[in-house]
């Protein structure tokens, strides 16, 4: 057997130890449903691996969880018959930090500092499971040994720094956690109590689908026959005694298998908390039966808040499969799009082979009508809400809708419903796509927008100009990820949605005779801008601005290029027109200047001008600014 070695926590998981004892004091309970909660996500892997390998689990398929505590010793201990862990994952997995969630947890604190202040909120949007022990004990040890393992393993921490593990001989298969409690504070339950396990027990985890056991104390009456009497028939003594009894002290219904109604909301609340690992309440609730030609009953919960890793590759998709009770996946992506991933629940379908597969899942028509069931059921439920509650939804999961517009064809014009924008007329206010289509002008074809970094960018952006003159509604789009909305989105309604910094915006034309006086300075301007810009056009996008840069009807918009150079793509160096507003004096001015002398020196300082105008004013970078500075100043010491 290898000898015991100490190891030192990952630096993260000191600061997270840290900020659970402290900010989890006045809530020290929690940690017995957190433990369960791990016990019975490790009884799910053994039987769901049952399935497979049965001879590894043979010796014992009676699945349960035992709690007992030792009064005298003050010690409290849970144990389970799950799948148990190997010396290897012993170390993975405890003392690093397992849940990206938390990983990204301790990420977003790095950034905030604001570890002194945390509260109970914030750190309850993440699972922090197995830790939780140290907000009531000085020393925890857990004994485990995996399935089909020969030998168990130790591992025993005060939670200050390090740890040891080392293999040990144990009989049976599954976890056993003990932890030695602190001295109890003034206001403290007593954590050894028979009484205060049960009720917390019933409180955090009655639904948990295992039996929670433990070996109880109890008063029983003595039988008759075994009661000592006087002579007169009287007893002598007690006709009761003291017992001790296993007793399971959770009803293990689930939930989600109950008549809608009666399910209370703090049943909910902490089934949620329990398939979430958050510890906040859920914000809706979709609890339905479905009946047909097959029969399944879903659970959903939307979340109050989006969690940090929303958008992290590896976060799991919160839907769990069960079949007749029996867990049978969780992380299951074919229940639910990738873009939907944030909404937890569970779907318990009878009809599923236990035995399935993740391959085969995605083949199966009665999951993928499950799914199409579901995708209906939380659309409904969006396009329900109420406005305030759906603006605070869309303020935490809007981008995760967006993000469903490109990949999820069949339900575009649902997602589209559901978008909201702020736009150069809503002020404070979000406006979805219809309401905007509804304040069009009478002569408004299309659907107006301009994507970039910032509202208050956009809303002065020169590109804008001739919309406003004609009153017209613009909408804004300031998250990246719009780019690929309307990409995806041509048209809404029979609208088009056209870019306020592409293409033709077919608005007033400037006139012809205007545009052949103007044509020689423009070919000029071209010629001296030729590395920059494709070509110079009279603009009819601009009223009061001088010069703009647009691009074409198909090309990249610059909040695009931006994003995808900000992101490390080599981006098509795409050129763009410069626009210039021929009604504007300067270009008068300019005009009479190079009509003059075409060889004038001070033509190329204004082409340039022009030029680096146009890109500031989109909030662009200036490739030279000290020449523009230079420049500028010229210009102002000869103007003042
Ligand atoms: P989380 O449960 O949120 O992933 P924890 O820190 O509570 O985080 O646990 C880390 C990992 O340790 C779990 O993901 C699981 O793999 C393992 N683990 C914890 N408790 C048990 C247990 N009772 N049996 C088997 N594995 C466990």
């Amino acid at each position: 057997m290898a000898a015991k070695k100490t190891r030192k926590f990952k630096t993260e998981v000191q600061q997270l130890l840290h900020l659970i004892i402290h900010s989890l004091y006045s809530n020290k309970e929690i940690f017995v449903r957190e433990l369960i909660s791990n016990a019975s996500d490790a009884i799910d892997k053994a039987r769901f691996m049952e399935q497979t390998e049965p001879a590894l689990f043979a010796d014992d398929t009676d699945y349960h969880i035992r709690l007992s505590a030792d009064s005298e010793e003050k010690t409290f201990t849970i144990s389970d018959n799950g799948i148990g862990m190997t010396f290897d994952e012993v170390n993975d997995n405890i003392g690093t930090i397992a849940q990206s969630g938390t990983a990204a947890f301790m990420e977003a604190l790095e950034k905030s500092k604001k570890e002194t202040n945390l509260s109970p909120e914030l750190i309850g949007q993440f699972g922090v499971g197995f830790y939780s022990s140290f907000i009531v004990a000085d020393k925890v040890r857990l004994d485990t040994r995996a399935a089909g393992a020969e030998t168990g393993v130790r591992w025993e921490s005060d939670g200050k720094g390090s740890y040891t593990v080392q293999e040990i001989e144990k009989e049976n298969r599954g976890t056993s956690i003990t932890l030695y409690l602190k001295e109890a504070e003034e206001g403290d339950q007593d954590f050894t109590e028979d009484y205060t396990l049960q009720n917390i027990v019933k409180k955090h985890s009655d639904f948990v689908t295992y039996p929670v056991i433990m070996n109880l104390e109890k008063s029983e009456p003595i039988p008759e026959n075994e009661i000592v009497k006087d002579s007169e028939g009287k007893p002598i003594g007690e006709t009761y005694r003291k017992v001790r009894k296993d007793e399971t002290l959770n009803s293990m219904k689930a939930i989600w298998a109950k008549a809608k109604d009666d399910v209370t909301d703090e049943e909910h609340e902490e089934f949620y908390k329990h398939i979430s690992h958050n510890w906040d309440k859920p914000m809706e609730i979709i609890h339905k039966k479905f009946e047909g030609v097959t029969e399944y009953d879903v659970l959903m919960y939307l979340p109050e808040k989006a969690p940090m890793d929303l958008f992290r590759p590896e976060r799991k998709n919160g839907m769990q499969l069960y079949c007749k009770r029996v867990f049978i996946m969780d992380d299951c992506k074919e229940l639910l799009p990738e873009y939907l991933g944030f909404v937890q629940g569970v779907v318990d379908a009878p009809d599923l082979n236990l035995n399935v597969s993740r391959e085969i899942l995605q083949e199966d028509r009665l999951v993928r009508n499950i799914r199409k069931n579901l995708v209906k059921q939380i659309f409904s439920l969006l396009e329900g809400m109420e406005k305030e509650k759906y603006e605070k939804f869309y303020g935490e999961f809007g981008q995760s809708l967006k993000a469903g517009i490109p990949t999820d064809y069949e339900n575009k014009e649902k997602l589209a419903s559901l978008l909201r924008y702020k736009t150069t007329k809503s002020g404070d206010k979000y406006v979805s796509l219809d309401e905007y289509i509804g304040n069009m002008k009478e002569d408004q074809k299309e659907i107006y927008y301009l994507t970039g970094e910032s509202l208050t960018s956009l809303i002065n952006s020169p590109l804008l100009e001739s919309l406003k003159a004609k009153d017209y509604e613009v909408v804004l789009m300031v998250d990246p990820i719009d780019e690929w909305v309307t990409q995806s989105l041509p048209e809404y309604k029979e609208k088009k949605l056209k870019s306020a910094e592409k293409g033709d915006l077919d608005l007033d034309k400037v006139d012809d005779e205007k545009k052949n006086e103007f044509s020689a300075l423009l070919s000029f301007l071209k010629g001296k801008l030729e590395a920059r810009v494709k070509d110079v056009v009279v603009s009819n996008r601009l009223k009061d601005s001088v010069s703009c840069l647009s691009g074409d009807d198909y090309g990249m918009s610059a909040y695009m290029e931006k994003i995808m150079k900000a992101s490390g793509q080599s981006t098509p160096d795409q050129k763009r027109v410069m626009e210039v507003n021929v009604n504007h004096p300067v270009m008068e001015k300019i005009k009479g200047l190079f009509e003059t002398d075409t060889t004038n020196p001070v033509l190329t300082d204004y082409s340039d001008l022009l030029y680096d105008i146009a890109v500031i004013s989109e909030g662009g970078k200036l490739d030279n600014p000290a020449r523009f500075s230079a420049l500028l100043g010229d210009l102002m010491a000869k103007a003042i």
